[in-house]
């Protein structure tokens, strides 16, 4: 029986803009399912072949079976799973690029540490309890959105204070490590079992980055100024190449250890964030098992891709491969999850 004619779909926000040029580079027609309003970039941008406007991304369900006839393929992105949840994206029934059941690994803090420390990686350390505070700490809220609200503490009377306003909210407190943020993106084919770097970033984030930008002397005068977190872009990063082999074989114990968790496993893009500290120990504190927005700045390919493929090759290019080549080879079932 000939293949249905497939096209890639995602919701337009994140790496859309990225995934549906691949998509086209590949020969792939593309789907953009936007928010009212959110469509002008997928326009002037020539993405999307079509849009599909919903009044909220938590109808994304209701719009599926527009979707299965089309031959649609969805590409998930950071903010397709946080605007729908990982649940919601469990229970979808359009062909979907990836495994959903590794996302409850990833939106879960305990279990995502959890298998981490299985893959052999080093992660910060968790305080149960504010008194146990005994170091600087960060705390995070659950369901993060975009940093917000995160604050450092030194100490439990430090933390109660700067919990006050968040009292209700679910939160950890993270041993903050003084280093350098380091996001390493990775693509493992479930076609071929090999692993590649596609590229490095480090990301901008309001205020914690132009906090340097005042001197300490001003920052004493100011009434309050706590860092936040908020993302704001992502600047490439070629490493050091000595870390090369490390970034490597963490990537490959990562995907190892998620075939006991979940098989068949992690594949596709994914993302481990770290933290260097000058002794240069590799801190993992957050694993994002699908395409991460630090790709974006790849739009025509990183350093290492141009090494591999000599050819533009950003990690949306390389989903569009990794799906035209299961076509080919009559091995949909591997990709689809
Ligand atoms: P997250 O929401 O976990 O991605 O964290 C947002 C930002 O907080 C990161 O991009 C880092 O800049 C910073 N961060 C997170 N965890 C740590 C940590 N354990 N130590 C130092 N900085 C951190």
């Amino acid at each position: 029986m000939a293949q249905p004619k497939y096209k890639i779909a995602t919701i337009g926000s994140h790496s859309g803009l990225q995934i549906f040029k691949g998509a086209h580079d590949e020969g792939f027609q593309t789907i953009a399912v936007c928010k009212k309003g959110s469509e002008k970039p997928y326009k002037m941008f020539n993405s999307a072949d079509e849009i599909i406007i919903v009044d909220s991304y938590a109808n994304f369900p209701k719009i599926q079976d527009l979707l299965i006839k089309k031959n649609a393929i969805i590409v998930p992105h950071g903010s397709f799973v946080t605007y729908m949840g990982y649940q919601e994206v469990e229970k979808l029934k359009v062909l979907y690029y990836g495994n959903k059941k590794i996302l409850k690994w990833e939106s879960d803090r305990y279990l995502e540490r959890q298998w981490l420390k299985n893959a052999g990686l080093k992660v910060p350390l968790l305080f149960d309890r504010p008194k146990d505070i005994d170091r600087l700490v960060i705390v995070k809220f659950m369901g993060a959105e975009g940093g917000k609200g995160y604050f450092l503490a030194k100490d439990e009377k430090d933390f109660n204070k700067k919990i006050k306003p968040y009292k209700l909210r679910k939160y950890i407190i993270q041993e903050y490590i003084i280093g350098v943020p380091l996001f390493i993106h990775y693509f493992y084919s479930s076609l071929t079992n090999e692993i590649e770097i596609m590229g490095c970033d480090i990301r901008y984030e309001s205020n914690v980055d132009s906090l340097g930008r005042i001197s300490a002397r001003d920052q004493v005068a100011l009434p309050k100024i706590d860092p936040s977190y908020v993302i704001v872009g992502n600047i490439p990063v070629v490493v050091r190449e000595s870390f090369l082999p490390r970034l490597i074989e963490m990537g490959e114990n990562v995907v190892k250890t998620s075939k006991k968790l979940a098989p068949p496993g992690l594949f596709g893009p994914f993302c481990l964030e770290t933290i260097l500290t000058p002794e240069e120990e590799i801190f993992v504190f957050e694993i994002s098992a699908r395409i991460v927005a630090g790709t974006n700045p790849f739009i025509e390919g990183s350093p290492y891709t141009w090494l591999k493929y000599n050819i533009p090759m950003s990690t949306g290019r390389r989903i569009a491969i990794e799906i035209k080549n299961a076509i080919k080879m009559n091995q949909m079932k591997k990709v689809l999850g």
